[in-house]
């Protein structure tokens, strides 16, 4: 099999998200690039580790596209507010760093000019569809980006952190249960974090 015939569509990121939108297409473009220069033989849903350096709308892509998600551990959230999207490959040990190099702006000037028409205390239904047929094409066209005109592609070494279980244990205010590492010593008390604070 071809390596890119593994490569789920855009399509199935957009089921999962919800609506098209320029950083999913950052996002699978990302994942996409990644994948095609990282994947072996062997395809499995824990093959991979993401490291995605925000919380934006491209995460849900990488979700989708890698396999990698909170839930298995694979896919960790640094909060740096940077599209940066780094891909391991756990049988191989190799690893790409991809960092963003146009701003959406930069990609389509007049991106920025709908978007705030569409967000203005007067918007029509008219502006409020224009914003979504501009998304629509912003997302076409990063979808259709050569490689290296979307992102600086570098190899990078990457220590695998230790996947560690904490044993719950009860805090002291609420009755709930919170993992050991999580919890917070109050007044000689070991607490949950919420309840850490009041
Ligand atoms: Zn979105
Ligand atoms: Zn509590």
């Amino acid at each position: 099999m071809e390596k890119s015939e593994l490569i789920r569509p855009f399509s199935e990121v957009t089921r999962f998200h919800g609506h098209v939108c320029p950083g999913t297409a950052i996002g699978y473009r990302a994942g996409e690039i990644a994948l095609k220069k990282l994947r072996s033989s062997r395809a499995s849903d824990e093959e991979f580790l993401a490291i995605v350096e925000n919380d934006s709308c491209s995460v849900d892509a990488i979700q989708v596209i890698t396999g990698c998600t909170m839930g298995k551990g694979n896919l960790i959230f640094k909060d740096h507010g940077k599209h940066v999207y780094t891909l391991l490959n756990r049988d191989t040990g190799e690893a790409l760093r991809l960092s963003l190099i146009k701003s959406i702006d930069e990609i389509d000037s007049d991106f920025a000019k709908v978007r705030d028409k569409a967000f203005s205390e007067l918007a029509s239904a008219e502006d409020k569809l224009d914003f979504e047929k501009q998304k629509n094409q912003i997302s076409k066209k990063i979808l259709a980006m050569l490689d290296e005109e979307l992102f600086k592609i570098e190899p990078v070494q990457v220590d695998i952190p230790k996947a560690r279980v904490f044993p719950p244990i009860k805090c002291a205010k609420c009755g709930e249960m919170v993992a050991e590492n999580k919890a917070r010593l109050k007044n000689g008390e070991i607490v949950c974090i919420p309840c850490s604070y009041n």
